[in-house]
């Protein structure tokens, strides 16, 4: 049984929906790839990306649809606001599942109303219509998804933008419901949530009460490879330690490598590293009780479940999950060593709908401009509630590190391509820097986090490789809808992923099918960019950078520009 592809298409100005099938060229893409080449297809790159030539596309991944464990993922795609270029974020969360039950292989949002009524898309197998969104216009995400699951019933999935989304500002992201009805699983990076709003869209609401999963061509054959990959996860060490402490426990790595963001990216250790560190959270978390949760899953059926509730101390949940980016970028690179302070400000940026990445890039800029003191929580909030009544200082913060810089007048800015890095210094973690230099998406650790390497992280001459096959087993993993951790079982048995598709599809698939559908995924990526004008100068990190020492290493990135452009010399792109 060959499986069918359908686009789903809605003009957001006629509110008209059209579902067809996949062009030719569509059909063996998902997620990040497919998002990459619809781009290519139908946008022009010069576009306004708040414009109405943009598209918001919401598009699962190949695998997504069976509760495969951290398989499930969403991703969401469009014209960056932030970056100028091609831009995937996903998320995990109920969001993918759900579309690919209503018979939704990819949603494309296109257009814009003429007037600046907010509204809620309600999209079920046999139902598309545009509900009146007015009432929760300036309304935080918390609220907003209460209201809406009210209306729609407890078992809806929905993504829905905070007020950052409707201001349009362009740190803005797209939030998704966990499993347990939670509005945190943030589709973050490079100002989606913008574009949304852009469209007039508070809230995607999906219904698949009347759906199904998407057909399986040979179950026999899907179940023995989903219990080979369940095998191999379970056995992998990393597993135990993701349930146990979470990406939390990246901030004792990060630090014992020298590259943990702290004071913008002023330093690379942090003297309170025990009051952000996966030890002290655990221990408090354990102790607490009440709705505090050391081990929790943002999607059913997720045998990793690396995420968490953080409570206060009287065990009332603040957030969830409480993630090693926001905890170096909100903690350690504010001044911050305090959990509950760096929850706190998580809840804030969830509710706003803003990424925590670049909000606490943009926060520490703005400390260093003499807008508050690092180390210093209330002046943070203080800030973050700038944002939420629309200030003038609110919409520079709001708009990003590079904004808040420009403003400010500030060189110590982490950016690459317009957008904030993630919690590991590219000065001590150098094949990291060589993605956020040359990633496609801009500064970003999803797009090939290098850390895990057994190398040394501080020779400039040994990361090229490193980098350049990180890059592209996370397009392939994207474009799969695979959580970056579901590679622990992956990767110790990659013929998993070529039985899976050829279960599930029919496909006759090759062995490095993952490194064939990443490589193709750059290659869209890059083309796009190219054609909206980027050149290799954007592929580099920010000269302060390659000549500001990091202690405690006391090194700078030095990795020449010569060897950034073999990152893709591999792809011929005179084309
Ligand atoms: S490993 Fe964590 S982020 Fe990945 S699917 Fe599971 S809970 Fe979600």
């Amino acid at each position: 049984m060959e499986n069918q592809m359908n686009v789903w298409r809605i003009n957001t100005r006629t509110r008209n929906l059209e579902i067809s099938e996949f062009p030719a060229g569509w059909e063996r893409l998902g997620g990040r790839g497919l998002i990459a080449r619809i781009l290519n297809d139908e946008l022009n790159p010069n576009c306004d990306p708040l414009g109405i030539d943009n598209e918001l596309i919401f598009a699962p991944g190949l695998l997504v649809g069976h509760r495969l464990s951290s398989c499930d993922r969403i991703s969401i795609g469009g014209k960056s606001p932030l970056t100028g270029g091609v831009k995937e974020a996903n998320a995990g969360g109920s969001t993918g599942l759900h579309l690919s039950h209503i018979g939704c292989s990819v949603l494309i949002l296109e257009d814009q109303p003429k007037d600046s009524n907010l509204t809620v898309i309600y999209l079920s197998s046999q139902d598309c219509r545009f509900d009146d969104g007015s009432h929760l216009a300036g309304k935080g995400v918390y609220e907003s998804s209460d209201i809406l699951l009210q209306k729609y019933g407890p078992e809806v999935a929905i993504a829905l933008i905070g007020p950052a989304g409707e201001m349009q500002l362009k740190a803005a992201g797209i939030q998704n419901l966990d499993q347990d009805r939670a509005p945190s699983r943030i589709a973050a990076r490079g100002g989606l949530g913008a574009v949304m709003g852009s469209k007039g869209i508070k809230a995607l609401v999906i219904d698949s009460s009347g759906g199904s999963p998407p057909d399986i061509a040979d179950l026999k054959g899907f179940r023995k490879a989903q219990k080979s990959y369940n095998k191999s996860l379970l056995d992998h060490p990393q597993t135990k330690v993701y349930a146990d402490y979470g990406t939390a426990a990246m901030a004792r790595i990060s630090h014992s490598f020298g590259g943990l963001p702290t004071r913008n990216f002023s330093e690379g250790n942090f003297e309170s590293l025990e009051g952000i560190s996966a030890e002290t959270m655990r221990d408090q978390l354990l102790e607490r009780g009440g709705d505090s949760n050391t081990t929790h899953s943002c999607m059913v059926g997720c045998a990793i479940r690396c995420s968490n509730v953080y409570a206060d101390g009287k065990g009332r949940g603040i957030v969830s999950p409480l993630e090693y980016e926001t905890i170096g970028l909100m903690g350690s690179n504010l001044g911050i060593g305090n959990l509950d302070e760096v929850a706190r400000l998580n809840w804030e940026a969830n509710d706003l709908g803003l990424d925590s990445i670049e909000l606490g890039a943009a926060l520490a800029v703005a400390a260093e401009a003499g807008k508050m003191e690092f180390g210093n929580f209330s002046q943070a909030m203080e800030l973050i509630e700038e944002i939420r009544a629309g200030t003038p200082t609110g919409l520079i913060i709001g708009n990003g590190a590079a904004s808040t810089g420009l403003a400010y007048q500030i060189e110590r800015v982490p950016v690459v391509k317009g957008q904030a890095m993630s919690a590991y210094d590219p000065r001590a973690i150098k094949g990291t820097g060589v993605t956020y230099a040359t990633s496609p998406q801009g500064a970003d650790h999803t797009s090939g986090l290098t850390i895990r390497a057994k190398i040394d992280h501080l020779d400039p001459h040994i990361q090229i490789d490193v980098s350049r096959k990180a890059q592209i087993n996370a397009a392939g993993y994207d474009t799969l809808g695979v959580c970056a951790f579901a590679g622990f079982g992956f990767g110790s048995a990659p013929e998993i992923i070529p039985a899976l598709l050829q279960a599930r599809y029919g496909w006759d698939v090759p062995g490095d099918i993952l490194q064939e559908l990443g490589r193709q995924t750059l290659i869209l990526e890059r083309k796009f960019n190219q054609r909206a004008g980027f050149t290799k100068n954007d592929d580099r990190l920010p000269v302060w950078m390659t000549r500001e020492e990091l202690s405690p290493h006391n090194t700078v990135f030095d990795v020449p520009d010569e060897e950034l452009d073999k990152v893709f010399d591999w792809i011929n792109e005179d084309d």
